[in-house]
């Protein structure tokens, strides 16, 4: 019931860091994987790995701010598969900064990724699933800020909160589709994300201070959750949000 032989995926922000770690999860489980992002050239690392596990792994440009590009990306990963049953709302986008700075161009470059990207990329591809018939699996990366209010951190917290919300009412809406919404909130993984964070040692202590596993996530930790999110395994999941965060949210 995890397998997901014949299945055809679309991860976006699939270049690197959790993205790719999920397009490659996706792969090993069976799918074939269309991998997008902005930077064409910096797919070609996860295609190779998925193309060596003998799955597609169209490679995709797309700007998850433009709605047209969401669109666009849907259809070229459905003419490259020949379909589209899963998509993973992974793209995203964080800046630090104090709240009392924090101008407009900031906020709309963080939410107009993180929150207003994943809504159109959902419908692009849940219109396409709706015409299939045959409904369909989305995931979004939410994030312990969907939870938990972080300072310096209000345009991301709020386009993560924002995320679960719609993870909730699309997976409401889209269930008379068979189309099930779900979302992982990853706790503390190293990417370039978060990297500038990581060269701090006391900010390492401190935060391996808040984890019961004590220690920070690697990027396979996220294979699993994905694969049992997006797969027949969940059936009777939707709307939920599942921590892969070796225990923080459980006590904070
Ligand atoms: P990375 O910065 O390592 O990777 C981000 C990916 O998104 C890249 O492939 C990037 O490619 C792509 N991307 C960024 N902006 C856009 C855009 N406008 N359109 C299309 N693609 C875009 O980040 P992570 O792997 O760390 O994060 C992935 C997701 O997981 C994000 O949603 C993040 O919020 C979430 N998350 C991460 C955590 C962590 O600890 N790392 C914790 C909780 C959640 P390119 O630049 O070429 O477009």
């Amino acid at each position: 019931m995890f397998s997901l032989r014949g299945k055809r995926a679309l991860v976006t922000g699939a270049s690197r860091g959790i993205g790719a770690a999920i397009a490659v999860g996706l792969a090993e489980a069976g799918a074939d994987v269309a991998i997008a992002a902005r930077d064409a050239g910096s797919l070609a690392g996860t295609a190779a790995i998925i193309a060596k596990l003998g799955h597609k792994a169209p490679a995709i440009v797309l700007d998850v701010t433009r709605v047209a590009d969401c669109r666009r990306a849907a259809a070229e990963a459905t003419q490259a598969l020949g379909g589209l049953d899963i998509l993973v709302n992974n793209a995203g986008i964080e800046q630090v900064c104090p709240s009392l700075d924090v101008d407009e161009a900031l906020w709309d470059k963080i939410l107009d990724t993180n929150l207003k990207g994943a809504f159109f990329c959902a419908q692009a591809a849940a219109r396409i699933m709706k015409t299939q018939g045959t409904g369909g699996a989305i995931l979004n990366l939410c994030s312990l800020t969907s939870e938990v209010g972080i300072p310096t951190a209000v345009p991301y917290g709020s386009s993560k909160t924002g995320l679960l919300g719609m993870t909730r009412a699309l997976a409401a809406e889209w269930a008379p589709l068979g189309i099930r919404v779900n979302a992982l909130a990853p706790g503390y993984f190293r990417t370039s994300l978060t990297e500038a964070f990581y060269a701090s040692e006391p900010w390492q202590q401190a935060m391996l201070g808040k984890i019961p596993l004590s220690r920070f996530g690697q990027l396979d930790d996220l294979k699993g959750a994905s694969v049992f999110l997006v797969s027949e395994a969940s059936a009777y999941i939707t709307g939920a949000c599942l921590p892969v965060d070796g225990g923080t949210l459980a006590s904070i």
